[in-house]
């Protein structure tokens, strides 16, 4: 079957077209500026990228592009929409309603609106991801992929803040995590590797890209994660501030003449590494301005080292061990440098760590030696390949 699986933005949309039996993507691409202007970059597997401008006033033209390229004699890859078995959405936030993928129904769909405040950015742009592509393909079944599900099995002693508790009974304030799919897809795959059964293995999966977090499996149960209500909770970011102590909103607040927007704003586009460095929240940039001496980004680089290690610190306490650590997304499968940085703090877990094999990028990979007591690995994420393999089974 193949399955369409749409990531849906409020001013863009990626796309892949998956077949479900061999894995494979036939066909990938993303619309942006959507609302604005628009344009469609589409790749059909083994041939050349192409960018075309094209009138996008909403998503539903967006995706009718899609499908045209995806159905076009020349670039095509199927030939009618007949050959897409079904649509898989990527959804932020499924509060406390879901605690795994669903297939698409009205009553999803109000079910996922009651969590639009939870996520006021990403869900509604979600929904009109899944409203656009209902217009054009109706018939064609669709499943919500949520990025909170995952972390639904967490205790009550992870989720809850100390806060008074009527806020979590009126307003569902507690912690949630983010970043599900590819926590779950990474820790199933690092069991395989090991040849342990999944839910006899205590997994620690470092997802380190823009937006990062440490998610601790136990049995193959999210049991804790690093991030809370809203992903800016936890690790400290390539633009976000990751956990601070509250107090610093007022004194902030009060000396810079900020309102809570003005807070906010600072502590997710402002702060993190690219806040540290005054210089890029990319850490490639950091790596290059570090080697040549600059402080700041040295700095940057060591603080964001340090908050993984002791995050991956306090989930050993929190599972009573750990078997295997794995780095995922953009730093942790390119960054061999913040992966060893992470690494020197784990020596009283027993591991080893293979400086050699610490120096390839992009691939699976294990770090830890022949022996070492917990295994290390990096395995890239694919949260696409997830979303579809969710999706078929719904439909199956
Ligand atoms: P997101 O999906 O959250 O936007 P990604 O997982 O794509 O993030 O990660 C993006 C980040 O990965 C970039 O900001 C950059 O810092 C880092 N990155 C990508 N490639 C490399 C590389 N070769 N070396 C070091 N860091 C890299």
């Amino acid at each position: 079957m193949n399955i369409l699986v749409i990531n849906c933005g409020s001013s863009s949309l990626k796309f892949q077209l998956i077949n479900s039996e061999s894995e494979k993507v036939l066909a990938k691409g993303i619309c942006e500026r959507i609302g604005i202007d628009g344009r469609l970059t589409y790749q059909a597997a083994g041939s050349e990228k192409t960018k075309t401008e094209k009138d996008m006033p909403s998503h539903t033209e967006a995706i009718q592009y899609v499908i045209e390229a995806l159905t076009d004699n020349e670039t095509g890859v199927i030939k009618s929409l007949d050959e897409i078995g079904a649509v898989g959405h990527r959804l932020v936030h499924g509060g406390e309603k879901f605690a795994s993928s669903v297939i698409i129904t009205e009553e999803v769909k109000k079910a996922v609106e009651e969590c639009n405040e939870l996520a006021p950015l990403h869900n509604p742009a979600n929904l009109i991801g899944v409203n656009a592509c209902e217009k054009l393909m109706p018939g064609t079944p669709m499943a919500a992929v949520f990025d909170t599900a995952f972390h639904q099995t967490m205790p009550e002693k992870a989720y809850m803040y100390g806060l008074p508790y009527e806020y979590y009974e009126k307003y569902k304030v507690r912690r949630y995590g983010f970043h599900g799919t590819s926590h779950s897809f990474v820790s199933k795959r690092a069991a395989e590797l090991t040849g342990r059964p999944y839910d006899a293995t205590k997994t620690i999966v470092c997802h380190l890209g823009n937006g990062a977090s440490v998610c601790a499996v136990k049995n193959g149960k999210s049991i804790d994660t690093s991030m809370g209500l809203t992903p800016l909770e936890g690790l400290v970011m390539g633009t976000r501030s990751g956990d601070i102590d509250p107090a610093i909103l007022e004194f902030i607040a009060k000396k810079e003449n900020l309102d809570i927007e003005g807070l906010m704003n600072m502590l997710n586009k402002k702060s993190g590494v690219q806040g540290i460095s005054g210089l890029s929240s990319d850490f490639r940039d950091l790596t290059d301005a570090s080697l040549a001496g600059d402080k700041r980004a040295k700095i940057a680089l060591e603080v964001f080292s340090y908050r993984v290690a002791k995050y991956i610190g306090s989930y050993v306490a929190a599972m009573n061990g750990v078997d295997v650590i794995a780095f995922t997304a953009g730093i942790g499968e390119n960054d061999e440098l913040v992966r060893a940085a992470v690494c020197s703090y784990l020596g009283y877990l027993g591991i080893e760590f293979d400086e050699d094999a610490n120096n390839t990028r992009g691939q699976e990979i294990e770090l830890s030696k022949p022996g070492s007591k917990v295994r290390v690995f990096v395995i890239p994420t694919n949260e696409e390949l997830a979303i579809a393999r969710e999706t078929e089974a719904l439909i199956k």
